[in-house]
């Protein structure tokens, strides 16, 4: 049966690792984060398409007057809509006109409660809930006209008409949030809700549970229970009809994924592309992982340090995405594989990792980073036991507030201030130490929260993990780079048929779109410094440039027997302890920055100043971090610009001009404005040059 494939929708996984279903994680941040559904289904999933601004929104907003200007409609729109929310009212788009030359010229926005209800046709009128309507024929609008305001053909929106008076009663706050317009399920209380649902949670247990998750009183959810009927609803319509329906879909799909897997070995020429998979004994697909060719050789020079991100899910195939990054030369990630998992169980992710250092010819890394997982982690220890596991932190301080913030209630932010501290802590004793205090400080010896972080301690403390290999993994840069990277390739037009060319073209693009970071330039007259110049990417030059910067506030004093002890000039650290042997070249310092991070440490550069050497020893040049190693081809490279410093001189120059010019009139700046971003649409339109992205699905 040639069938539609089914629409893909990714989720962020919100399951807590304590491995009660029932307990959830929110993460910091989500509520601004945008939905992943497509457009396909977001008008369906949605209760309302209107963007619903924050009331709480810092930018000072002005009653709209007769004569305002708006570069768009869809910016009036948003302010109105702003307004609105401020005063108590909510509105909708009404009547709009338009002509051949000139597109819509003119659009009506109104109050919700203008105009009056048509009666119902005939065919509704036995509808047993014949709803009271909250049209009341108020007549507080704006209307917006269209003008052409320049010889291009440039146009702008002006307020011809506005009216702001209403023969209703206004809102409160309170209650004009549960205006339809304004009323959202934010994609964190999305996957929670499916999740109820499908464990036979009914709808207004869900509500209950959401509210109570809130510290309870029903005023905080920004939704109300039919929207939440209405969610589950459309999402069982968006993925279709029945289960049995369902499944031979999701079959098929898989299928067709599988058969995706052999074109590109074959006729895209990707003679690199390996994949495996494993299905039931009916035959059926369960798992299936993949890695393109470049992912191979990528591994060869990063795949020291590889991280294994889990935490999107497709709720229309009920998969696991798992994806596998290492960081390049310039300090940006890049994909190493992918694996679609059925389940989060240790057999599915042992079976990834096995798969993974198949992929990657036999080879094991030295760190695996993760989230915390109780079935990934012993997965790690099966499967790879001499790599060190490391859990990033984010990962740990994202789930805090979940975790501790209903429970410990006022003292949470003390409890917050106190685990920072722990962070701290310079040995494994001290560590242990102060956790015992703060566990017993804030009551929270039984619980099974605190028992999972202790018990994972050695993969996310940084006392512990001191001691591994992470390159600059451990940077909020280098988390953003991952982040965007799977954002790009949840947000694609998602069939699963398209996953392979989407996850690829997510990692063209990400070579891409790197800004090929210069040289900066030199900072002190030390010949280390020329030296680590002509050697590194700008990435890491960059990094050790600091740390020669820094080695200058450092003083040092020569033991008898040999280690020179470190310590800044005023601060009170803790003193460094740095080993050289100048037959050898070998320096080794007590804060192991090198063992960690791949670039020497201000305290061993001291000492090499110090002991008059003169450039770095060879071996302290890591080949992830020379030149030589990085994966822009040299074809790339030239595309990026004409010698680098003149192009990015020019454009410096020709900016600053526009600036200067710009700035004389208001005039003058609004359209220099419209201008630009009129230019950077089209300057996205131009393909570079090596890339041809094209989408069939
Ligand atoms: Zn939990
Ligand atoms: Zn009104
Ligand atoms: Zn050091």
């Amino acid at each position: 049966m040639a069938s539609k494939p089914l629409n893909n929708i990714w989720i962020r996984r919100q399951q807590c690792p304590c491995g009660d279903w029932k307990c959830y994680i929110r993460l910091d941040g989500d509520e601004s984060t945008t939905t992943t559904y497509n457009n396909a289904t977001k008008s369906e999933i949605e209760p309302s398409t209107t963007p619903s601004p924050s009331p709480s929104s810092s930018s000072p907003l002005f009653t709209p007057y007769v004569g305002q200007i708006f570069r768009t409609d869809d910016e009036a729109f948003e302010y109105y809509t702003a307004f609105a929310r401020r005063n108590g009212f909510s509105i909708r788009k009404a009547r709009s006109t338009e002509s051949q030359n000139l597109g819509v010229y003119r659009r009506d926005f109104v109050c919700y409660r203008s105009g009056f209800n048509q009666p119902r046709k005939k065919a509704n009128v036995e509808h047993p809930r014949e709803r009271k309507s909250v049209r009341c024929g108020c007549d507080a609008k704006l209307y917006l006209s269209k003008e052409i305001v320049a010889a291009n053909g440039a146009t702008q929106w002006y307020v011809s008409q506005f009216s702001n008076v209403h023969n209703h009663v206004l809102l409160e706050d309170e209650h004009v949030r549960l205006l339809p317009a304004y009323r959202k399920i934010q994609q964190c209380d999305q996957e929670r809700i499916l999740l109820l649902s499908k464990a036979g949670f009914p709808v207004n247990r869900i509500v209950k549970l959401l509210e109570l998750e809130r510290g309870g009183g029903g005023v905080e959810l920004p939704f109300i229970e039919k929207d939440v009927r209405n969610f589950v609803r459309a999402c069982k319509k968006s993925v279709q009809e029945s289960d049995a329906l369902l499944n031979e879909r999701r079959e098929s799909d898989l299928m067709e994924l599988l058969e995706s897997c052999k074109v590109f070995v074959g006729e895209r020429g990707d003679v690199g592309f390996v994949y495996e998979f494993t299905s039931d004994e009916s035959g059926r697909v369960e798992s299936l992982a993949w890695a393109y060719g470049e992912c191979v050789q990528g591994y060869s020079v990063f795949g020291d340090v590889v991280v294994f991100d889990t935490s999107y899910r497709s709720v229309t195939y009920g998969l696991i995405l798992g994806v596998f990054f290492g960081m390049d030369g310039n300090g940006n990630a890049v994909l190493l594989g992918c694996v679609l998992l059925q389940d989060e169980s240790c057999r599915s992710f042992a079976w990834a990792l096995q798969t993974f250092v198949r992929f990657m010819r036999g080879g094991h890394p030295q760190t695996i980073v993760t989230d915390i997982d109780r079935g990934l982690k012993d997965a790690v220890e099966r499967e790879l036991p001499n790599t060190n596991h490391v859990v990033f932190m984010w990962h740990v301080v994202s789930k805090l507030g979940s975790w501790f913030s209903q429970t410990l209630g006022s003292h949470y932010d003390e409890f917050r201030a106190g685990f920072e501290m722990l962070c701290r802590a310079g040995s494994v004793e001290e560590f242990e130490q102060q956790w015992d205090l703060l566990i017993s400080r804030f009551g929270l010896v039984p619980d099974r929260h605190a028992a999972l972080l202790y018990s994972c301690r050695a993969t996310w403390s940084p006392c512990y993990i001191r001691q591994h290999f992470l390159a600059q993994t451990m940077t909020p840069e280098f988390s953003l780079s991952i982040d965007s990277f799977l954002k790009r390739i949840v947000a694609g037009p998602s069939c699963m048929q398209a996953l392979l060319e989407e996850v690829s073209v997510a990692a063209s693009l990400s070579k891409q779109i790197t800004p090929r970071v210069p040289y900066p330039s030199m900072k002190t007259c030390m010949p280390m410094e020329d030296h680590a110049r002509a050697v590194l990417t700008p990435y890491a030059f960059s990094v050790l440039q600091n740390e020669m910067v820094l080695s200058l506030q450092y003083a040092v004093a020569e033991m008898a027997n040999g280690p020179h002890i470190v310590h800044h000039f005023k601060k009170m650290e803790r003193e460094c302890c740095v080993f050289w042997n100048p037959e050898n070249e070998e320096i080794h310092c007590s804060c192991k920055e090198f063992e960690h991070s791949g670039i020497l440490c201000r305290h061993s550069l001291r000492v090499l100043a110090v002991k008059n050497c003169f450039h770095i020893p060879e071996q302290y040049f890591l080949v992830r971090w020379r030149q030589e190693s990085s994966l822009v081809s040299e074809e790339n490279q030239n595309g990026m610009g004409i010698g680098d410093d003149d192009c990015v001189q020019t454009f410096q120059s020709l900016t600053e001009t526009l600036l200067t010019e710009s700035m004389v009139s208001k005039d003058r700046l609004d359209y220099t404005n419209q201008e630009l971003s009129a230019l950077i649409d089209r300057v996205r339109n131009v393909a570079p040059a090596n890339t041809c992205i094209s989408h069939d699905c």
